[in-house]
């Protein structure tokens, strides 16, 4: 039974913008996703929609058997952990806390209010840091860390969260190549050992080759490909990364 059921979602923004095409999709459990595309292809509203960060123009959504509504978003996004490009971490917190804000989707919002954390929350925030290689600089203030460990207390955030899958919108585009190699692969490992899927959004076509089980190729709002990398050529390619004035000189030269 697929994870995630995204039937015939579509975003139009305030401003009328047509950002994501209707579009059904399904997420399996335990799937390394890459949603590739060029900057402006509708990969982050396709990302903020999936976790209700973005309210759906027309379409629904269902995670784990139930449809998110309004009603259902709370205990919904706690399966949803949410990775970020620019980390979204609390600097001025030490990395610990910032991992134990994870546990609070599972709680009441007072304590989230009151930063309560239990037993139990620390065991599982110490976990989640032994299990990004992070347990050293626990104590130490997020903003004090280089990019890529920011990234990884973004990523061991979210596996506290228990999540059944972690959508992450763009988590190495901050970061220098080599740092990226060792995100994405530190997220294919959590992936495959703690069978969590993934969905990641990326424009480097070389990361969604290396790491991908199944990309999909977005261009203006439309999903043009959907399949494992091996099926990517380089034709296709070109119709993911196709520019919209470059569809204007193609019909002039018609
Ligand atoms: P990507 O993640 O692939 O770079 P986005 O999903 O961020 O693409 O954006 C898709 C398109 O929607 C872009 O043209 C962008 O300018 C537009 N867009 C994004 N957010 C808004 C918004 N809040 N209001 C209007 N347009 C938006």
């Amino acid at each position: 039974m697929p994870l995630i059921h995204i039937e015939q979602i579509s975003k139009r923004y305030s401003n009328n913008f047509l950002a994501l095409h209707p579009t059904t999709l399904t997420i399996d459990p335990c799937c390394f996703t890459v949603i590739l595309g060029p900057s402006g292809a509708g990969k982050s509203t396709l990302l903020r929609t999936i976790n209700g960060l973005e309210q759906p123009s027309t379409g629904k959504i269902t995670v784990d058997g139930r449809q998110l509504t309004p009603d259902s978003m709370q205990r919904s996004r706690a399966k949803i952990g949410m990775v970020f490009q620019q980390f979204n971490l609390v600097g001025r917190l030490n990395v610990m806390t910032n991992v134990l804000t994870g546990c609070l989707y599972h709680r009441p919002w007072y304590t989230s209010l009151l930063y309560l954390f239990t037993k139990k929350d620390y065991e599982l925030a110490h976990w989640a840091l032994d299990r990004v290689g992070l347990t050293d600089k626990a104590w130490e203030r997020a903003d004090q860390l280089s990019g890529g460990q920011q990234q990884r207390v973004g990523i061991a955030r979210a596996l506290a969260q228990r999540p059944k899958v972690i959508l992450a919108d763009e988590p190495v585009a901050s970061l220098d190549p080599v740092t990226s190699e060792e995100i994405m692969g530190l997220l294919l490992e959590i992936c495959r050992n703690e069978q969590i899927a993934v969905v990641a959004s990326l424009h480097q076509v070389n990361l969604a080759m290396r790491f991908a089980d199944r990309i999909i190729g977005l261009n203006q709002g439309q999903v043009v490909f959907d399949d494992t990398p091996s099926a990517l050529s380089s034709d296709m390619l070109q119709t993911v990364y196709q520019r919209e004035d470059e569809n204007f000189q193609m019909e002039m030269a018609h």
